[in-house]
């Protein structure tokens, strides 16, 4: 399966102007890429970049509102999304949790209602520095307690009656849904996570989903300060394989950096 890239452009660029010549960048180099590529821009840019975009580039936006419609002011649907030619939603950003006091119930219920919509999900999960600074035991406890919390529910009997076996089931949920582990203290910093310790979560978040949900093979991205020149640490050591791609950020506004990424 190739590998997995996706770009968070967060609250940038300004205009729309500035947009398209940041997707440019994208475009130029997309087609000698040997790894799926998602751009996530900020919801006013999908409906321009989508007209601009070539099939196998992928859209995604950074968040969803859990309602389909209704006095919900400001908030954006999943069918307005898909619409607006969306094909992914990050859900759950670490970005949200702290600055706007997302809780697990709320990203829950994004889930669910993404998941309905038909729109595939990168849901984030990651530990902050206190709970790192407490070992290892601690921080399994917490990613663990998040995807407890944030997959709740999932439909599993509806996902199920439309194929006929639990195997079925795991291709539809592994193909829609998408875990991203971001450990807080490493986003934003320019600390990267050491490969060695972010494959120990990425396993143990592949276990949880395996034995809680029947995903069987489920891909796991890491994010958290990748750049052009530490993701080949990622992508040269051992068990390197348990890594299905990245999630990547500030290096996502920088022509030059992208240009190293995609051709990788
Ligand atoms: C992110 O926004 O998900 C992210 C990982 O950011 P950065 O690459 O800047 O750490």
């Amino acid at each position: 399966m190739k590998k997995i890239i996706a770009f968070n452009w967060k609250m940038n660029p300004q205009s729309l102007g500035e947009a398209k010549k940041l997707f440019n960048s994208y475009l130029l180099l997309y087609s000698s890429s040997k790894k799926e590529i998602i751009v996530c821009p900020p919801f006013i840019y999908l409906y321009e970049l989508k007209d601009l975009k070539t099939k196998n580039l992928k859209l995604g936006s950074q968040d969803v509102f859990w309602e389909n419609s209704g006095a919900f002011t400001g908030e954006i649907s999943p069918k307005m999304l898909k619409n607006l030619g969306a094909e992914y939603v990050i859900i759950g950003h670490s970005e949200r949790r702290q600055n706007l006091n997302e809780t697990d119930e709320m990203i829950n219920k994004k889930i669910l209602a993404a998941l309905k919509t038909g729109l595939k999900i990168i849901l984030c999960v990651g530990e902050n520095l206190k709970t790192r600074k407490q070992g290892k035991k601690a921080v399994e406890n917490f990613i663990k307690s998040q995807l407890q919390k944030d997959l709740k529910n999932l439909p599993l009997n509806s996902l199920l009656s439309k194929t006929t076996s639990r195997k079925g089931l795991s291709y539809i949920l592994n193909s829609r849904l998408i875990i991203a582990y971001e450990p807080i203290w490493a986003i934003g910093t320019g600390n990267s996570d050491s490969p060695k310790d972010a494959i120990e979560i990425i396993k143990l978040i592949k276990k949880t989903l395996n034995s809680i949900f029947y995903i069987l093979n489920p891909r796991v991205l890491y994010g958290g300060s990748v750049d052009s020149k530490n993701i080949k640490n990622f992508l040269q050591c051992m068990q390197c394989n348990e890594i299905d791609g990245f999630l990547i950020g500030s290096a996502s506004l920088q022509p030059k950096e992208i240009k190293n990424i995609i051709k990788l």
